[in-house]
Order: structure tokens, then C-alpha cells, then sequence
């Protein structure tokens, strides 16, 4: 087994040197991380992801694939992500676009906030930075939705900065490394991220912040890692120690609450009732169907088109869904629209509208 560690030699992968300082309280010892780019960045070159946002180093490209990956996996990310470029091909096109198209171009991937902060960054580039993306993480922490990962990712990916990153993979990476066996996520991340500070060398420093990404998606994986396949076994803490299974630490879960609902398809003829939801509502802006309030859950002629099960944050919702027929007068109201069933598709919808649409074009 690998070994950490003055004269210790191991069987495989490079062995960082010891600090000649004392270890920094978090870690269960400390590694020199000057010897971790290069056997990294050798793996990377080797067995690294073919993504449709690399290569080309356009901050665009980086910050609006970023952003993707937060909501979703890479493999449905690489669909969204192309359909995005066509229709926005750059930051101008994004800014001059309505919101409405850019909700719609975001319809599934969830969290429509982070659409909006999208459209607001791009128009904030185009404004005040005359189009052209800030290089320094400082600067890019300025625009909307751009957080410490994001800024990170774009000023190193696109800029060449020596900018550390923490995202779901790199944390796992790192906390493994160092061996920190302290709870993750939310301030619990700040030692890590001094630990992504501390490894990211001054050249190369988007490569190897992919690098190290890609390592925790194919090798360090959350379940049965492949240690023996890692450029940076013969340095890892949690592997030395037998400890790779119990970190990272994650945080306890908040327990699921269960909530069932009603969704009426109100019809009138070949029209139906959409609702838009508010400010401070769940999909803010999106378009669904009008649940049923008190009393409003079932009626004389309902036509039940079946159940929906869907998720947001904590909440896991069923969700039957009833046709009704609308009478000519209590339609609509302020939030409310009628629509011919042949316009939903075009309609940014949310998650569950989306399956209520499907299931009423099903009949
Ligand atoms: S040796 Fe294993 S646990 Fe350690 S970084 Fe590599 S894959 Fe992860």
C-alpha cells in the first residue's frame, strides 16, 4: 500500500513530499501539492472527457456550461449546452434576447433563477464591460449568479488564472487527499477550498482544475473508486489510511416532506387555462396548470388523466391531475391565460406542467 512520508517508497503513482511546516489543523497530514500537477495533468491529457465546451477557452462557452453542470448531469448538459449555442450563439445574443426565450431554451434543466441571473450577467457584460468578460475572479463575482465556483472556473478554464475551484467532484478529490474526515458542503467547505488554493499550480491552472474535476467523475467516484487507476494514489491520505469510503463527511439530509396536490386542466373546448407562477413562488415566471385550492379537489364530471410524482429541494409531491370543463364565465383571471392546447409547446413550462401537458396530449 502507498505510503506517505520521509523515505517511504510506494508501489505506485508519484509521493509528495512532506511540509516542512506543521500540517494545517484540518488535515490528517499534508502534502506538497507543487508534485500534484504534473501526474494529474499526464492522466488528463490521456483519459480526459471529450466535452463540447472545452477547447475553445471562450468564457462564454465555460461560464454557460457552469452553470448547466449545476443543475444537471454532464450527459444531458451536452444536449441543453448545444441547443443553448445555436440559439445564442455569444454574450450579446443572450443579452438582446426576451427572457421568455431564454426560460424556454432553459425549460427541464430546473432552477430558473440561474436563468434569469444568466440573462442579467449577459447583459451586464454587455453594458458595463463592453461585451468583453472580466478576467479576475473579483470581477466576474461582481455579475449575477456568478458565485466563488463559477468565478473560479472562468477566470482559470478561460483566463489562464490560478483560480482554485470546489464542486462537487474536486471537493471529493481534495477531502480524500488531505484525508478531511470534518463534515463538507457550506462553510464546512472552507478548509477545502484552501486546500483547491494551495494545489492549484500558477501555470495550467484551468487544465488542472478540469483535471482534477474529471478524476472525481471517473476515478474518485462516490462509490467505489478506482484507486488503482488514480495518478495521485500514492499521495492520498484517505487511501493510506483506509479511510476512502467514510469521506468526504457529507452533512445530514433534511428529511423529506411528502405533499399531495391537485392540478386541474381547466378546458374550454380545445382551449386550456395556464396559470403563470408569481415571485416567490417555485418556477417564478414559468407556466403551469392551476391547482386546486381548498374545497376545488374534486367535482361532478372530473376525468382523471393521472399522477404525477415530482421533486423541489425537500419536497416530494404526487400530484393528481384532473381535467374539467371550464364554464363560460370563472375563467381565467390575472395570472391566468387560455391557451389552445397546440401552443403549451411553446410555452416555458415548468417541470410538472411539462408531464401535465404530456399526459393530456396522451388523452
Ligand atoms: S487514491 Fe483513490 S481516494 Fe485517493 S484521490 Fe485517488 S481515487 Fe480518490
Amino acid at each position: 500500500m502507498a505510503k506517505l512520508g520521509p523515505g517511504r517508497v510506494t508501489k505506485r503513482g508519484p509521493r509528495f513530499a512532506t511540509r516542512a511546516k506543521p500540517a494545517a489543523a484540518h488535515r490528517s497530514a499534508a502534502v506538497a501539492p507543487s508534485n500534484a500537477a504534473r501526474p494529474l495533468l499526464a492522466w488528463y491529457r490521456r483519459y480526459r472527457r471529450d466535452l463540447p465546451w472545452r477547447e475553445s477557452g471562450d468564457p462564454y462557452r465555460v461560464w454557460v456550461s457552469e452553470i448547466m453542470l449545476q443543475q444537471t448531469q454532464v450527459e444531458r448538459v451536452r444536449e441543453y449546452f448545444t441547443r443553448f449555442m445555436e440559439r445564442f450563439p455569444d454574450v450579446a445574443a443572450l443579452a438582446a434576447a426576451p427572457e421568455r426565450d431564454v426560460l424556454k431554451a432553459w425549460e427541464g434543466l430546473g432552477y430558473y433563477r440561474r436563468a434569469r441571473q444568466l440573462h442579467a450577467a449577459a447583459k451586464a457584460v454587455v453594458a458595463e464591460w463592453g461585451g468583453a468578460f472580466p478576467r479576475t475572479a473579483a470581477e466576474l463575482r461582481t455579475l449575477p449568479g456568478i458565485g466563488r465556483y463559477t468565478a473560479g472556473a472562468i477566470a482559470s478554464i478561460a483566463f489562464g488564472q490560478p483560480e482554485p475551484i470546489l464542486e462537487a467532484n474536486s471537493r471529493r478529490v481534495f477531502a480524500r487527499l488531505v484525508g478531511h474526515a470534518e463534515p463538507v458542503g457550506g462553510a464546512g467547505d472552507e478548509p477545502l477550498w484552501e486546500v483547491a488554493a494551495e494545489f492549484v499550480p500558477r501555470r495550467n491552472a484551468g487544465l488542472f482544475n478540469q483535471a482534477v474535476m474529471d478524476l472525481g467523475a471517473m476515478v474518485c467516484t462516490v462509490t467505489q473508486p478506482r484507486c488503482e487507476n488514480c495518478p495521485l494514489a500514492g499521495a492520498c491520505v484517505a487511501r493510506a489510511t483506509g479511510r476512502v469510503e467514510e469521506i468526504p463527511v457529507l452533512p445530514r439530509q433534511r428529511a423529506v416532506r411528502q405533499i399531495r396536490e391537485t392540478a386541474l386542466v381547466l378546458e374550454r373546448g380545445s382551449r386550456v387555462v395556464v396559470e403563470r407562477r408569481q415571485a416567490g413562488e417555485w418556477w417564478e415566471g414559468l407556466w403551469d396548470f392551476p391547482r386546486a385550492v381548498k374545497g376545488e379537489a374534486r367535482a361532478r364530471g372530473d376525468r382523471l388523466l393521472g399522477t404525477v410524482v415530482y421533486s423541489v429541494t425537500h419536497h416530494r409531491i404526487t400530484c393528481r391531475v384532473v381535467a374539467r370543463t371550464l364554464g363560460e364565465t370563472g375563467s381565467a383571471g390575472p395570472r391566468r391565460r387560455l391557451v389552445t392546447t397546440a401552443a403549451l409547446a411553446r410555452l416555458a413550462m415548468t417541470a410538472p406542467g411539462r408531464r401535465i401537458a404530456d399526459l393530456l396530449a396522451r388523452g
